[in-house]
């Protein structure tokens, strides 16, 4: 049984109930952490000036109360650092991999509850979410937000 680590439960807490559910059911599939949930200010604009993020404060889905995002990452202690070689094509296939679980369980988790019915999963790799990454510019392969209809954000 996959189990998240106090640091992944801290960063989990400060997000929506609906991602809180959706990250619950992933790991009972694949085995991930929780690298961020909310960002306040002087950390959004830090991963702005890193490249991690295109928006400044308060236009990441990060920024809100509750997060509206979360940054994961496949618990693979393995490979380290190296999960982020995405130059390394089995390692994009295992971000995609998760990507695929991340939104097919957020799909199924938005009809348990009438006022998530209208919600879905974002994936950073496919900003429109147009299931197409080849017209992505972005590639942000940890980050999911929220989908409420038709608004998304950009990391
Ligand atoms: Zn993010």
């Amino acid at each position: 049984m996959n189990l998240f680590s106090v640091v992944s439960s801290g960063n989990l807490e400060q997000c929506h109930p609906y991602l809180q559910e959706v990250a619950i059911r992933v790991l009972e599939i694949i085995n991930i952490a929780v690298d961020c949930g909310h960002r306040p200010q002087v950390d959004q604009e830090k991963a702005v000036r890193e490249g991690k993020s295109k928006v400044h404060y308060p236009h990441s889905a990060h920024n809100s109360c509750p997060s509206l995002a979360f940054d994961l990452r496949p618990w693979l202690p393995q490979l380290g650092v190296n999960i982020y070689n995405t130059f390394d094509p089995k390692v994009a296939a295992i971000w995609g991999q998760l990507a695929g679980v991340v939104i097919a369980v957020g799909n199924e988790v938005a009809k348990t509850r009438a006022e998530w019915k209208r919600f879905s999963i974002i994936w950073g790799s496919d900003w429109n979410g147009d299931r197409n990454v080849l017209d992505t510019n972005f590639l942000d392969y940890g980050h999911f937000e929220v989908k409420i209809g038709g608004a998304h954000g950009n990391g």
